[in-house]
């Protein structure tokens, strides 16, 4: 194909994570704006089985690199071989992930390729035929524009749950490629991979998470917010306090040395809203803050606030979301 811009998907277990359609379909509307074509590339164990799935959120092309080799995302591994495709198919741009792997790839790949890396984008646009891509900074304080040098690649790490998926085109599959990159004997590698079999959602993809903070008072208190996620159908998280005082395991922890994530509902139980904690979950579309301290800062980020001890609180809002589910169904 001629011009593209390229996405990488990730594909583990399986599957393609949801984030690669998202960041598929932000491809897909900065290829419009550009007058180019949208291409893949899709690496892992099982992939080109898969790869013509991706045609379902625009994408016209896919490059599948598959190997058993490549089951779990080892940077020695996958770098050179991802580098390999993008040089071949000579993208204007490459948006990828911003997930743990597809921070760590992005990153390597910019220095591989020379090119100029923007993380953690939350949108892309392009103006008079240039791309630009807005990121947070500061801890999510402010928003900056990234803009490229004439003749830089653009790799861009696109924040989950962020940008809007396209409807999914039910017809449509991309045409697939296999290619066959010469494989680097990787120094390390993934003996095995533990997979969480509890059923839980996972924290960044979540559209709905119930966090627990200092104000919970201990680790048996969480039942509470499990009981409340369950009825909600959210993931659990937590704030640094809490897993430093080990009532949560450190997968549960927002911000910014924890996750970044963006649920469609975060409601932040004895939370104080400390600028790091913010960090991580201050670009959710709705924030609900329940804390018997009027003056604490998550407040001031709150479309709805509750000053309420949240012993008495918690319980109370479970059994009217249950009463209300009952009512509707
Ligand atoms: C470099 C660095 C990185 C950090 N990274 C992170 C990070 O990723 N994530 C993160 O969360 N923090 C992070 N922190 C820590 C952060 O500064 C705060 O210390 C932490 O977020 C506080 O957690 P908290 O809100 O649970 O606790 P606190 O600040 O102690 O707040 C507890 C809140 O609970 C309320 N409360 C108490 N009892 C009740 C009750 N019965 N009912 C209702 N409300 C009640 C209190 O009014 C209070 O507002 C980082 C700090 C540093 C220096």
């Amino acid at each position: 194909m001629g011009k593209c811009v390229c996405i990488i998907a990730e594909f583990r277990h399986g599957a393609f994570r949801r984030v690669s359609y998202e960041v598929a379909s932000e491809g897909k509307r900065l290829a419009d704006a550009l007058g180019v074509g949208l291409c893949a590339v899709a690496v892992g164990s099982g992939v080109a089985d898969k790869a013509a799935e991706l045609g379902r959120y625009a994408v016209d092309k896919v490059f599948a690199v598959d190997d058993p080799s490549l089951e779990n995302y080892l940077a020695e591994a996958y770098v050179p071989v991802i580098a390999s495709v993008l040089e071949g198919c000579d993208p204007v741009a490459v948006l990828l992930p911003a997930s743990v792997d597809g921070k760590d790839l992005a990153a390597r790949l910019s220095a591989r390729l020379k090119a100029g890396l923007a993380q953690d984008c939350t949108q892309t646009v392009c103006e008079g035929g240039k791309i630009k891509a807005k990121r947070p900074i500061f801890a999510g304080k402010c928003y900056g524009w990234c803009e490229w040098a004439d003749g830089a690649l653009p790799i861009i790490s696109c924040r989950p749950n962020v940008m809007d998926c396209l409807a999914p085109l039910e017809d449509k599959k991309a045409e697939v490629e296999k290619v066959q990159p010469a494989l680097v004997q990787a120094r390390s590698c993934v003996k095995s991979m533990e997979l969480d079999t509890s059923g839980k959602v996972e924290l960044t993809e979540a559209e709905i998470i119930v966090s627990g903070g200092r104000g919970m008072k201990g680790p048996e208190n969480y039942t509470m917010l499990e009981d409340l996620a369950k009825v909600l159908g959210a993931a659990v998280g937590a704030s640094r306090a809490a897993v430093d005082s080990g009532w949560r395991p450190h997968a549960d922890q927002v911000g910014q040395t924890g996750k970044v994530v963006n649920p469609n509902l975060y409601v932040a139980v004895g939370i104080s809203g400390a600028i790091q904690h913010l960090a991580g979950m201050g670009s959710s579309k709705f924030i609900v803050a329940i804390n018997k301290d009027p003056e604490a800062p998550i407040f001031s980020k709150a479309d709805y606030g509750v000053v309420e001890d949240l012993f008495n609180f918690v319980p109370l809002l479970t059994e009217e979301v249950k009463k209300l589910k009952s009512s509707c169904s």
